[in-house]
C-alpha cells in the first residue's frame, strides 16, 4: 500500500506500552479509506478461522496475526496461496 497515506508523527506523542518497551504512537491517523481497508482485512481474518485456518507466517497474507493496527497495515487484503487452499479458494 501507498506509505504517504501514513501522517507522521511527533516522538512527543507517542506513548510506552504497559506490556512492553515498544513505542506506538498515540494516536495513529486514519483516512476513511485505511479504516474501510483495516476492516475488511480483520473481517477476512475472522472469516478465515471460521473456516479453520491458523495464523500464517507469509508477511502479506491476511492470516498473519497482528497485534498492533501498524502490521494490519502492512499485510493485504487477501490470502496466500496456502491460505486459499485451506478454504478451498485456490
Ligand atoms: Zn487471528
Ligand atoms: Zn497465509
Amino acid at each position: 500500500m501507498d506509505p504517504s497515506r501514513f501522517t507522521q508523527v511527533s516522538p512527543q506523542q507517542w506513548r510506552v506500552e504497559p506490556h512492553g518497551p515498544m513505542r506506538v504512537p498515540a494516536v495513529i491517523f486514519a483516512d476513511e479509506a485505511l479504516l474501510r481497508e483495516r476492516t475488511i482485512k480483520e473481517v477476512l481474518h475472522e472469516l478465515g478461522h471460521a473456516y479453520g485456518l491458523v495464523h500464517c507466517h507469509d508477511q502479506l497474507c491476511v492470516m498473519r496475526a497482528s497485534t498492533y493496527v501498524e502490521e494490519v497495515d502492512l499485510k493485504d487484503a487477501g490470502f496466500c496461496g496456502a491460505c486459499a487452499a485451506g478454504i478451498g479458494a485456490a
